[in-house]
This record gives structure tokens, C-alpha cells and sequence, in this order.
């Protein structure tokens, strides 16, 4: 008998009828003698019309105040699942967040899982229930509810996986697995049997949003398997993508896919004075923000100044070049400037070790296109561009081209 954490995604559960089939789904695995405990994110839409009403009241709000709000949609759907399951004889039971104790930091809309307290679940589970936990969300230690950022969901799933010991955690969506690219920006992409949690650590912290970058993390660090399923094939039928440790995975392919992202903004000082520290000075203010900041490049200029580049998510771009500015008047600097029309493509696999000339088989494919680089970053397995926005979906198809992720076995 194996444990088994089922995550449904938004679309899974969209409709009454979708809910429907997810609860077939889940007796079907329970009756083959598994313990199932199932994460379910709010209907499609629902969390995008939530944050809209924040926004139409004060999108400025404090985080608990947001976080109480967004955490609802993931209320109604696991209502709704228990129901269904009932309805057609499955005893099972709903918990909220807070009600199982997945306890956080009081990190408001980002907040990270420090804690879950099992006991009540594995009390469910031998009572033979269907456990239906919410996702994207948790409490803090004073009470307060929290989310954990967009697509959080699939952090829940794989966390409780962890805690509870499963064999796996099964993420189910709209498709069967995880692609070359996504699906819907380059149609001939192709669909990956298996790639290692390193890889899919790289494409999803380079915009693969399939599954939430700390999902991943979770998974990577206490070992836990995933497999990315559709929750739309027939029952045992469909394809699907296992996620698993390198050691278990043999092929030797350099590029494994194209990750992008459109979620990140530009921010420039230039002119600064070119001496010790000047980074800490410029990058310290906005981490005290509690603002991430993902690629950093400085130029050293010849006349002992300095420029220095970076990017951050566009949902907190305006904070970020309000702080940057004002630290570039403090240090004298010449300009302070930003772009928020930038997008972030990259090339991930772990193959990349040992082939060399990647990187710069993908600078010739981009120039090839005419499509100039802004910022260039590297890792032992990905290499990631910044360019405009406007060129993203182009730079995706001829990369995909180029490293031949359409026609070769992968
Ligand atoms: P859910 O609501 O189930 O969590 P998401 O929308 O978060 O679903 O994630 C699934 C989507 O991820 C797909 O519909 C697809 O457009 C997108 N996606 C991005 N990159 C990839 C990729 N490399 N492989 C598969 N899907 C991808
Ligand atoms: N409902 C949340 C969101 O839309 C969490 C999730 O779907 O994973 O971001
Ligand atoms: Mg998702």
C-alpha cells in the first residue's frame, strides 16, 4: 500500500464537473489500496478576480489583510471535493491551512512553510478518509493566514508529501507532463518522459511555471519524487513526466529545454563611484525591502565608475526604483533608470557540463534573428539572456530550432 499526494491545479478543478472527475479519479486510486491525500488550488480565475478586487480597494493593503482574501478561493474547493467524494461514498475530509497547521514565516503573499503537523491527517488516513487539504496557503504562528506566492499550490503538495513520508506527490494540470518548452508559445514542443530535479529546479527559477520553484526546492532537498500529469486522460492511460535525483536519470542530452519568463524588470544606476562595497550599498537597501533580485550585472567604466544592472519581479518594480534612486543620489550616482519591457529566456540541462560551445550557439542563434542581448547569466547548467520583450516568443521558437528540441529524442 503506498501513500499518495494528489495536487490539482486551478483548471482541474474549474467546473463542478471538473471537481466531479477528480473525486472518480481519487476513488480509483484509493481503491487500488493507496492512501490519498489531495491539495487542490481555487477554481481557474478565481485567485486572478481576488487579486483584482484587492487591487480595486488598495492594492497598497497590508499582507495580512491581502492574504486573508486570497486564501479563499482554495476554501470553496476543498469543500467542494470532500463533497463529492461523500456524495459518491468516500468518507474524506476537508482542512484548511490553518486547520492542519501548515505553520509559515509571517511573510504576507510569499510566505515559506517552516512546519506541518501530521498527526491529524495519518488519524484520517487510518480511519480510511480521503484527506483534501487547501493549497497555497498557511497560518503563522500568531494565527494569521498566509499564501506562498502564486502557483503556491504545488509547494503544499510536495511539502506535505515530505512531511507525511509519501511514495510520490502527483502534480495533475492541463497537460501531461513537462515539454521542451511551453506548449502554448511553441507548439512543437516536445513532451520530456523524465528529467532530474536539478533540471527542473533550473527551468522552473528561469519562468516554467508548471510547477512553483519551491515546490522543487522542497522536492530536491528531501528527495521526494514528483510526476506531472494531465488530469484531463483517462485514468492510468496518459503520459507523464517523472521528476526525480540525477542518478536516476541515464540519457545525456546538453539542452533540455527553453525556459522564459516576462516577469522581470530592469533597473540601472549609472556613474557610481567604483570602489569596495559600492554593490552591498546598492543591492543592500532593496533586500531590506524584502525585494529578490535576480540577475546582477556591473561594468566598470574607465574614468573609476561603475555601472550596475539588475533585475526584479515587475510586482515590485516601482518599490524597487524608488529605493534604487534614492541610494544613487546618496552615492553620486550620474542616472537612475529602468525597463520594465524585458523578458528572461534560457537554455537548461544538465548535459551542458560536458558540451562545450552552448552558450555561444545560442548567442549566434539570437543574432542570427537580430535580437540583442542585455544581460547574460550562467550556471553549470543553464544559460539565461535578458532581451526586449517584444522579441521573446521568437527567441523561444529559434532556440528550440536550434538546439533541435523538436525533431531529436529527448
Ligand atoms: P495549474 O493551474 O494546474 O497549476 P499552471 O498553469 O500553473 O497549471 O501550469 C501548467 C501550465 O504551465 C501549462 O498549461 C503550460 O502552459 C505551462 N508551462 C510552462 N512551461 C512549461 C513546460 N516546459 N512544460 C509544460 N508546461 C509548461
Ligand atoms: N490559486 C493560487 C494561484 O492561482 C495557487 C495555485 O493555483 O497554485 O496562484
Ligand atoms: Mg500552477
Amino acid at each position: 500500500m503506498a501513500l499518495i499526494v494528489q495536487k490539482y491545479g486551478g483548471t482541474s478543478v474549474g467546473t463542478p464537473e471538473r471537481i466531479e472527475a477528480v473525486a472518480d479519479r481519487v476513488i480509483r486510486w484509493k481503491q487500488q489500496g493507496n492512501d490519498v491525500i489531495v491539495v487542490v488550488s481555487a477554481m481557474s480565475g478565481e485567485t486572478n478576480k481576488l487579486v483584482a478586487l484587492i487591487n480595486a480597494i488598495n492594492p497598497q493593503g497590508s499582507g495580512r489583510e491581502k492574504d486573508a482574501i486570497l486564501s479563499t478561493g482554495e476554501q470553496v474547493t476543498i469543500g467542494l471535493l470532500a463533497m463529492a467524494l461523500e456524495k459518491k461514498g468516500q468518507p474524506a475530509r476537508s482542512y484548511t491551512g490553518a486547520q492542519v497547521r501548515i505553520l509559515t514565516d509571517d511573510a504576507h503573499t510569499k510566505a515559506r512553510i517552516r512546519d506541518i503537523d501530521a498527526e491529524p491527517i495519518r488519524k484520517d488516513l487510518a480511519d480510511g478518509k480521503v484527506v483534501v487539504v487547501a493549497g497555497f496557503q498557511g497560518v503563522t504562528e500568531s494565527g494569521s493566514i498566509t499564501t506562498l506566492g502564486r502557483g503556491g499550490s504545488d509547494t503544499t503538495g510536495v511539502a506535505l508529501a515530505v512531511a507525511l513520508k509519501a511514495d510520490e506527490c502527483q502534480i495533475y494540470t492541463d497537460v501531461d507532463g513537462v515539454y521542451t518548452t511551453d506548449p502554448r508559445v511553441e507548439p512543437k514542443a516536445r513532451h520530456i518522459p523524465r528529467l532530474t530535479l536539478e533540471e527542473m529546479l533550473e527551468m522552473a527559477s528561469q519562468g516554467s511555471k508548471v510547477l512553483q520553484i519551491r515546490s522543487v526546492e522542497f522536492a530536491y532537498k528531501y528527495d521526494m519524487p514528483i510526476r506531472v500529469l494531465s488530469s484531463f486522460d483517462e485514468f492510468g492511460q496518459g503520459k507523464s513526466t517523472l521528476v526525480t535525483r540525477e542518478e536516476e536519470v541515464m540519457e545525456e542530452v546538453s539542452v533540455r529545454g527553453i525556459a522564459f519568463n516576462r516577469d522581470e524588470a530592469q533597473l540601472t544606476v549609472t556613474g557610481v563611484p567604483d570602489r569596495p562595497g559600492v554593490a552591498y550599498q546598492i543591492l543592500g537597501p532593496i533586500s531590506d525591502a524584502n525585494i529578490e533580485v535576480d540577475m546582477i550585472v556591473q561594468n566598470i567604466g574607465s574614468d573609476s565608475s561603475t555601472d550596475f544592472t539588475f533585475t526584479v519581479h515587475k510586482n515590485d518594480y516601482a518599490k524597487a526604483r524608488d529605493i534604487l534612486c534614492k541610494t544613487g543620489e546618496t552615492l553620486g550616482a550620474k542616472q537612475c533608470t529602468g525597463d520594465e519591457n524585458i523578458a528572461k529566456v534560457a537554455i537548461v540541462g544538465a548535459g551542458m557540463r560536458s558540451h562545450a560551445g552552448v552558450a555561444s550557439k545560442m548567442f549566434k542563434t539570437l543574432a542570427d534573428e537580430g535580437i540583442n542581448i542585455r544581460m547574460i547569466s550562467t550556471s553549470e547548467i543553464k544559460v539565461a539572456v535578458v532581451v526586449d520583450e517584444k522579441y521573446l516568443e521568437l527567441a523561444v521558437r529559434v532556440l528550440h530550432q536550434a538546439f533541435g528540441l523538436a525533431q531529436t529524442a529527448v
